[in-house]
């Protein structure tokens, strides 16, 4: 494909927790597999964020850092541009709950996040922490099928308003917050609460966001290590129900 695909990683020292760095990683490997290009941006705080990217990864962090980034975005306006562009967006638990209208900081004080996606986020009684799986919606906007699988540790419960659908359904975990459903998603703008890293463990979300990126389905390519990985993790949650 001639095509560059443009990845722009956000502020990845502030919204890098749990490994999260690896869904670039993963998004480059992935795209080679496939035989597609790709350039990657990884921004620093205080750096310009594009306003051009095709893909926006931004990853989860603790809430201090969490707030940072979430006023360093709001000061550039670039992602907004970006989604408004076509760009699709991959944000993982802080990052996707920066993606909505208020989250609570460290002090538990609304702070207002940048409206991508309509979701608002307060706290959870007790911390969600562990293995993760959902479904994605058979009838949703993902275009992925494969179960998924994750890891998840926040203390935030996202509610979904209409303007959102759920990513995903919760078989195992909290997700956003009752257990029933996994983050949400808007056109290409994708929040989740899955690290693992999330692409690593589903590459099918990574080639759900390459697809939009260059305008072409991509077909799902196996890789032996990837499915072992998965068939693990799986195989974990169901032993200890
Ligand atoms: N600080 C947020 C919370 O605890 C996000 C945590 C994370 O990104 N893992 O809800």
């Amino acid at each position: 494909m001639s095509k560059t695909v443009k990845i722009a990683s956000i502020y990845p020292t502030l919204l890098g927790t749990y490994g999260d760095g690896g869904n670039v990683a993963a998004l480059r490997h992935i795209a080679a597999l496939h035989g597609i290009t790709v350039s990657v941006d990884e921004v620093s705080p205080g750096q310009k964020v594009p306003a051009n990217a095709d893909i926006y990864v931004l990853g989860g962090g603790e809430d201090t850092a969490q707030s940072a980034a979430a006023a360093a975005l709001h000061a550039s306006g670039a992602l907004a541009e970006g989604v408004k562009n076509g760009a699709a967006v991959l944000s993982i638990c802080a990052g996707y709950q920066i993606l909505g209208h208020t989250f609570l900081d460290a002090e538990g004080k609304p702070s207002s996040g940048l409206g991508l996606l309509d979701v608002t986020t307060d706290r959870l009684e007790k911390r969600a922490v562990g293995e993760l799986v959902a479904h994605p919606l058979s009838t949703g906007p993902s275009g992925i099928s494969a179960v998924l699988t994750g890891y998840e540790n926040h203390g935030g419960f996202t509610h979904l308003g209409s303007g959102v659908e759920p990513f995903a359904s919760v078989t195992s975990g909290i997700g956003n917050g009752d257990g029933t459903t996994e983050g949400a998603i808007n056109g290409r703008v994708i929040g989740t609460y899955l690290h693992g890293p999330c692409l690593v463990r589903n590459p099918q979300v990574a080639e759900q966001l390459l697809s939009w990126a260059v305008d072409c389905k991509l077909e799902h390519i196996v890789e032996a290590e990837v499915e072992a990985l998965r068939r693990e993790r799986l195989d974990f949650v169901s032993k200890s129900r």
